[in-house]
């Protein structure tokens, strides 16, 4: 990719090989459960390419371990992206759960309250109607969102939404760790073992607060986003 966000199969392998044998590897929606474990870690896609399909799901499957793909509807058929097919076949993987990402990822920080309900509500409709299942959990585009735009998402029935830093870190904003090529295995390991949350993450904290006086819920785990 041409920025540093993407990260080599063979990288993604070693990734996954230490997160089997150190940490457990949960669905999503375990992550929001207060009972969760502090060694939890789930795994998060954005933007739905193809080779989720053809690289990350068989190194998955040989360790294993669940993913959550946000797919931007829109894109979907798209050069590069996952056709509604290769969709369909993958949601139906017990290792796999789609989420949405938008329809066609704007920046939802800009868009009219019209706008950003449609962008909610019709990528919701298309990626059921794509996979037949029900579609319940989103993550913002550029992980930006606001307390209205939380809301706003909670109205249109989702259960939850994944930002990266942004927002108050809540049922509607909760956040991620990035993870892209510039991540050795140091550096990985530190941001699956929460030393990256004490450094980073509080910047960002302290940043969002300083934006908008709120306490973000502490959560105990981790969610890595690719
Ligand atoms: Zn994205």
């Amino acid at each position: 990719m041409p920025s540093d966000m993407d990260i080599s199969p063979a990288r993604f392998e070693q990734q996954l090989r230490w997160l089997s044998r150190w940490r457990r590897v949960v669905p999503l929606t375990e992550t929001l459960s207060l009972r969760s474990r502090k060694r939890d870690v789930a795994i998060t896609f954005d933007d739905g390419f193809r080779d989720n399909l053809t690289v990350a799901l068989p190194l998955l499957e040989k360790f294993d371990v669940p993913m959550t793909l946000f797919v931007a509807a829109g894109f979907l058929d798209q050069d590069g992206y996952l056709s509604e097919e290769e969709l369909r076949e993958i949601s139906r993987h017990p290792l796999i759960t789609i989420g949405s990402h938008g329809f066609w990822h704007r920046h939802f920080n800009r868009l009219t309250p019209d706008d950003a309900r449609f962008e909610l509500i019709e990528s919701r409709r298309l990626l059921e109607e794509v996979t037949g299942k029900k579609v319940e959990l989103m993550a913002w585009p550029f992980g930006e969102c606001n307390q209205e735009l939380e809301r706003l998402c909670a109205e249109c029935g989702y259960q939850a939404a994944w930002s990266v830093w942004k927002g108050t870190n809540t049922q509607y904003s909760r956040w991620r760790v990035p993870l892209g090529r510039r991540d050795h295995m140091m550096r990985f390991v530190a941001k699956a073992s929460g030393v990256y949350e004490l450094t980073e993450a509080r910047l960002h904290r302290y940043q969002n607060r300083r934006e908008q006086p709120l306490s973000p819920r502490e959560s105990g785990q981790t969610v890595l986003a690719s």
